[in-house]
């Protein structure tokens, strides 16, 4: 029964489903695809697309692996790595912008985010053929390596130095959202009115569609492959906006110039002994960060933030995972392993569950971190269901 439900909102495998944008699908170029930054990475500049401006894009994509990469050796990241305990490298600026927000992010996060995670997840290798669950003493070794405060970032020098041999840099949670944003700013300064970076699922919708018909972005059912959807972010109707933020919408569209990014435990995992095993890893004792969440979707202007707190807060748990989104003045929706969503106030404006074996809890308060507003206790609207979601 859920299944024939969910076959209606199966998907080709790229999250963003850019409803037809001028009104004419059939005249649009095609989306470009490809493999870099160890993933899919699609990008659709619509009517604006010429071979030179798709060019320049991936290839500042592939500079950016060039530089970011901690699974090439000869990355700039690899070389940092290489000196550990040894000498500070000369980084360059992208890596020192990316590193000194996750450092930032780190901190926020009381280390449940450490950019100096490479040791544990070199060990543990998830994603590659030779995953597998490592000997509880080579976790505390690997573990004793990861402290994102022995990293020394010299933004005079343009250095990054790490402390002790054997410490390794991963940004594989950040590195994909700094590159959305870099490209966002090519695309902006070609003058580009509409445009979806999808980066493995870290997606940018840049522009503004004319007429009534918004941008619409997917949340994959962790549950079910991908494709699947559980539910669709969407400007919703004037009728199925809550009166109090109904206004505050004023008929733009809250999607548009918006990334939406999730970390979850589907995008990469292997399963042993009955026992499934995801790879965002908790700092606190090595092993994949026990969770009752499956995925946090974070929706926020900035997508290295928004990266950055979707790793942040699926390591530390909806209580203080939603309270530094909060904080960060971004949106969320997370996603329980009972089968229940929560998002944040905003998020709520503009999520419609499409998937009933779901159910939406009541928002709760989380915890106050600082004394900054955000998230306010409210029960979720009226949900509209059973949207149609086109294929672009
Ligand atoms: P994905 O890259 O699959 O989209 P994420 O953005 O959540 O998902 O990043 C997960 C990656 O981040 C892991 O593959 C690993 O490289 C790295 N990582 C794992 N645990 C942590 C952590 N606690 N802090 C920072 N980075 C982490
Ligand atoms: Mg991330």
């Amino acid at each position: 029964m859920v299944s024939q439900n969910k076959m209606k909102y199966k998907l080709p495998f790229f999250a963003v489903l850019a409803v037809c944008v001028f009104g004419n699908c059939t005249q649009a170029p095609p989306a470009q695809s490809e493999f870099v930054l160890g993933t899919v990475c699609t990008i659709n500049l619509y009517r604006g697309g010429s071979p030179r401006l798709y060019g320049e894009v991936f290839s500042r994509l592939r500079e950016l692996e060039g530089i970011l990469s901690a699974n090439s050796a000869d990355s700039v990241l690899a070389a940092v790595n290489a000196a550990a305990g040894v000498e500070p490298v000369p980084a360059g600026e992208d890596l020192i912008r990316v590193l000194e927000r996750a450092l930032y992010f780190a901190q926020a996060s009381g280390g449940a985010f450490d950019p100096s995670i490479g040791p544990l997840v070199r060990l543990w290798g998830i994603g590659t053929e030779r995953a597998g669950v490592p000997e509880a003493g080579k976790i505390e070794e690997a573990l004793s390596l990861v402290d994102w405060r022995d990293v020394r970032l010299d933004r005079e020098r343009g250095t990054v130095f790490l402390a002790r041999p054997g410490m390794a840099l991963d940004l594989g949670a950040i590195a994909k959202g700094y590159a959305a944003d870099e490209a966002v700013k090519i695309i902006a300064a070609a003058e580009i009115p509409l445009a979806v970076i999808d980066l493995g699922g870290n997606i940018y919708v840049y522009g503004e569609k004319q007429g009534d018909r918004p941008w619409r972005i997917g949340i994959q059912d962790p549950l079910e492959p991908r494709g699947v959807y559980l539910g669709v972010l969407e400007r919703k109707s004037p009728e199925t906006q809550s009166p109090r933020r109904g206004d505050r919408q004023g008929g733009r569209d809250p999607l548009a110039n918006k990334t939406v990014v999730t970390s979850g435990i589907y995008e990469r995992f292997f399963e042993h002994a009955g026992r499934h095993y995801h790879h965002i890893l908790s700092t606190r004792n090595g092993y994949p960060a026990e969770t009752d969440l499956l995925s946090v979707t974070v929706i926020a202007e900035n997508s290295m933030d928004a990266d950055a707190l979707s790793t942040a807060a699926f390591a530390l748990g909806w209580e203080q995972g939603s309270a530094l989104i909060r904080d960060e003045g971004a949106e969320a929706v997370f996603v329980f392993a009972g089968r229940s969503i929560r998002c944040s106030a905003g998020a709520a404006e503009i999520f419609t569950l499409s998937d009933k074996s779901y159910s939406l809890a009541e928002q709760l308060r989380p915890r106050r971190r600082s004394g900054r507003r955000g998230f306010r206790p409210r029960c979720l609207l009226t949900l509209r269901t059973g949207s149609e979601i086109e294929e672009i």
